[in-house]
């Protein structure tokens, strides 16, 4: 259910009609204009539809959206804390924060409070705790800790020609131009995550940034294709062993009650550890979602 204050704007108007015996009728009719309304509803409790934007010591009008049988009508909450305060179990007094219904035991505490709950744009925020039972979280991401299957470690040499510029207008700035660095050759190496490299590729001649991203394209397209074909698992006596021995899951740490396979490296063939068969294909490579970071100069400089 949305409430929808399409204007904050209302006027309430009291007729108070009194017919005296003389037949005069006297007609009072007092109209108030306001433009800060708050609209809360209720779902097992007060929950907040609308809160004012207007300026804080504008005067405040509560109303509460009530559904019923597929109708919706307004009423006029008189007296907020009178309402909070019936539903919690706080024997004292206590002054609600109308954003996010917040109980103070005292006045200034809440005047503390409330520059604190105008949240981003102002909107009301209520914190929920999550029900009993459902209030624990755990790693589940373990793919997230596997380590790149291949990092490649760059680095560009570049010339520099004298910079051929406009003179430097002191108006408009200080920095002055000098030199310009053209790349002109690269050497990269990727390695593997257990550590083997292959031979280093280099280029030098024009266009070697260029040349550069090229290169590291073919890269990406080659490891991309390692995941599709696994290397075999390589296992030696330890591992065997080590694997009959395991009583909990190298993964999540989760104990195996009988639920236990091979994990081995898709990219090197070497055995992990024994894992359950679910957090195994938790750690599978995906092409798409294989990164392959590229390191310059150590990310030094
Ligand atoms: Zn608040
Ligand atoms: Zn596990």
């Amino acid at each position: 259910m949305k409430a929808h204050v399409q204007s904050e704007k209302l006027t309430l108007t009291l007729t108070l009609t009194l017919t005296l015996t003389l037949t005069l009728t006297l007609t009072l009719t007092l109209t108030l204009t306001t433009n800060a309304i708050n609209v809360f509803g209720w779902e097992k409790g007060v929950i907040v539809y609308h809160i004012s934007k207007q300026h804080e010591a504008l005067q405040r009008i509560n109303l509460l959206l009530i559904e019923k049988a597929g109708k919706t009508h307004y009423t006029w909450i008189k007296d907020l804390n009178r309402l909070l305060h019936d539903q919690s179990k706080y024997e004292g007094r206590k002054s609600f924060c109308d954003r996010c219904l917040h109980g103070y035991t005292n006045e200034a505490l809440l005047e503390k409070h409330k520059p604190l709950c105008r949240g981003i744009g102002q909107t009301a925020v209520r914190v929920e705790m999550p029900e009993e039972g459902k209030n624990k979280l755990t790693f589940q991401n373990h793919h997230r800790q596997l380590p790149a299957p291949y990092i490649i470690y760059a680095d560009f040499e570049a010339l520099t020609t004298k910079f051929e510029g406009p003179e430097l207008d002191p108006d408009q700035s200080n920095t002055q131009q000098t030199h310009h660095h053209e790349a002109c050759s690269w050497c990269y190496i990727k390695v593997r995550c257990d550590g083997l490299t292959e031979a280093p590729v280099e280029y030098r001649g024009p266009d070697a940034a260029e040349h550069l991203l090229r290169a590291l394209e073919e890269e990406e397209r080659m490891i991309k294709k390692v995941p599709a074909k696994p290397q075999d698992m390589l296992m030696n006596c330890e591992d065997t062993e080590a694997h009959r021995s395991a009583t909990t899951c190298h993964v999540c740490d989760g104990p195996l009650n009988g639920d236990s396979v091979r994990d081995h490296c898709h990219i090197t063939g070497k055995y992990r550890g024994a894992a359950h068969s679910a957090c195994n294909l938790k750690l599978r490579l995906s092409p798409k979602t294989t990164i392959i970071p590229v390191v310059f100069h150590n990310l030094r400089g």
